[in-house]
């Protein structure tokens, strides 16, 4: 197989890249890798009505941060181009009309009220819907006649009736359709743009793409493709339907269930490497309990033949799971990289920060609990922006008069040590905790919400030794005075 493996992902610009197109892409990737084949990014962009500006560009940035690569395609090019359908027009026309000339395909001029009108008509008196071959009957010289006169028109695909079509998907085994469901459908459209099915299969062909791999929603559309390259003589390509994603909740991924963009996940802090680790298990496994794997491991295991047909789940823990797994093994440098833009744009540190090796030192205390980036970002900020208010249930057990003024107590302790140190922060604390005649909880507790504003986090002492004692001196002031102030109100 290895040296004819061709395969294409080829989305349509109608919108940003949602994880199931990205499933979609990610299995050709790795097909086309695993037998050292090529894979191809093609733009289907002949539906002119649905076009959404920007959403190409989403298209390409999604692939490049997932790490999904294309050997040809746009910005790459290849000896198959262009590689964007709006430029191969010429190409779609000249098959057409060969479909035309060889009776597979006629002219139509029905306007678009007589469709919807027949449609109506076909509606109330229950009989099959689908064009009623009004057109069918013209004579070459007729359409040459209308054509002349500039009618707009349709080319149909003239529909054989009575076949019984088969064609074996890879993944789910034989498939037949009755031919008498379908309907003679549009190839080329007025706007002279080819429609989905006819631009499809002759960039298929002409591609020589050797595998269709793509989502269950296209398993109607093959049957019109088989017939296609029946039509024009081609070998059809061997087709797969990848399983459908269902949300975890239920019924069909979409928008409003989970499928979110791409760059949805990358922005609510995810790492392309757990994504793409993700993505790969959704209807594929390597055949052992192995789940975390790199990009280049999924190269070598990844096999069509392991791709089940049953539904896979879309379940929003385990990819947050997933990331935890890639955060904690991620370099600290490199992920300080990554999440400098996040901490700037959420307002952590100014975009002028230089102290890398204290940010550096937050992240490496922090990130063993940070499921995703964002996680981080907000776990940080105490590290950098004093807290402006107390976790409420927190404040009310913790922040007592009684506790005031035993942090007071603890602050001046703190103030003469000569090393702001794990140590020596712990053994102070202990001391005066002792000296109070307290247990240590009468201090950690409030320390921890005068420090951080919150009642969890890293190691107490570690925080402290981090935070440094200017930091500490100053939030405990703070919160002594909004204490005697809180209790003097009361
Ligand atoms: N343009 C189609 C899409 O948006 C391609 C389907 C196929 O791979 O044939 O998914």
């Amino acid at each position: 197989m290895s040296d004819s493996v061709r395969v294409r992902f080829a989305p349509s610009p109608t919108g940003y890249l949602h994880v199931g197109g990205a499933r979609s892409a990610l299995f050709n990737y790795l097909f086309a890798r695993h037998h050292a084949g090529t894979f191809i990014l093609r733009i289907e962009d002949t539906d002119r009505n649905r076009f959404v500006d920007n959403a190409l560009d989403e298209i390409y940035e999604s692939l490049t941060w997932l790490g999904i690569t294309w050997d040809e395609g746009p910005g790459k090019g290849g000896s198959f181009g262009p590689y964007i359908q709006s430029e191969r027009l010429h190409l779609y026309k000249k098959h057409v009309e060969q479909l035309v000339d060889d009776g597979h395909a006629y002219y139509c001029f029905c306007s678009s009220e007589r469709l919807a009108r027949i449609r109506e008509e076909q509606e109330k008196s229950k009989t099959k819907i689908g064009y009623d071959r009004h057109c069918l009957s013209l004579s070459k010289e007729e359409v040459k006649v209308k054509c002349a006169a500039g009618e707009p028109y349709v080319i149909r695909f003239r529909m054989p009736s009575g076949r019984t079509i088969k064609f074996n998907d890879f993944i789910r085994g034989d498939i037949e359709y009755q031919s008498d469901i379908l309907d003679d459908f549009v190839l080329l459209k007025t706007d002279g743009y080819p429609t989905y099915h006819l631009a499809n299969v002759v960039d298929d062909h002409l591609m020589e793409i050797s595998h269709v791999l793509r989502g269950d929603e296209w398993i109607a559309s093959t049957p019109r493709h088989v017939l296609l390259y029946e039509a024009f003589g081609w070998e059809p390509p061997q087709i797969a339907h990848l399983p459908v994603i269902l949300s975890s909740t239920g019924g069909k991924l979409s928008k409003r269930k989970g499928a979110a963009s791409v760059m949805d996940y990358q922005r609510a802090g995810y790492l392309p490497e757990a994504l793409v680790n993700f993505l790969a298990l959704l209807g594929w496994n390597p055949g052992n309990d192995r789940e975390k794997m790199t990009i280049e491991e999924l190269h070598g295991s990844f096999s069509l033949e392991k791709v089940s047909p049953k539904a896979a789940v879309f379940d929003e823990q385990k990819l947050e799971w997933m990331n935890g797994l890639y955060m904690a093994e991620r370099p600290v440098p490199v992920l300080t990289g990554e999440l400098l833009p996040l901490l700037v744009a959420g307002g952590v540190v100014g975009s002028e920060f230089e102290d890398l090796p204290y940010l550096e030192k937050v992240i490496g205390l922090l990130r063993e609990r940070s499921k995703r980036l964002t996680d981080l970002v907000d776990a940080a900020r105490y590290f950098f922006v004093d807290p402006e208010s107390y976790e409420e249930k927190a404040d009310r057990k913790h922040f007592t008069a009684e506790n005031a003024g035993y942090l007071q107590t603890l602050k001046e302790k703190l103030e003469s040590l000569p090393e702001f140190s794990k140590a020596e922060l712990e053994t102070a604390l202990r001391t005066t905790a002792e000296a109070l005649g307290v247990s240590t909880g009468k201090l950690i507790h409030p320390v921890r919400l005068a420090v951080s504003g919150v009642s969890f986090g890293p190691g107490l002492f570690d925080l402290l030794e981090l935070a440094g004692r200017e930091r500490v001196l100053r939030r405990i002031d703070v919160a002594v005075a909004y204490i005697t102030k809180k209790n003097g109100l009361e």
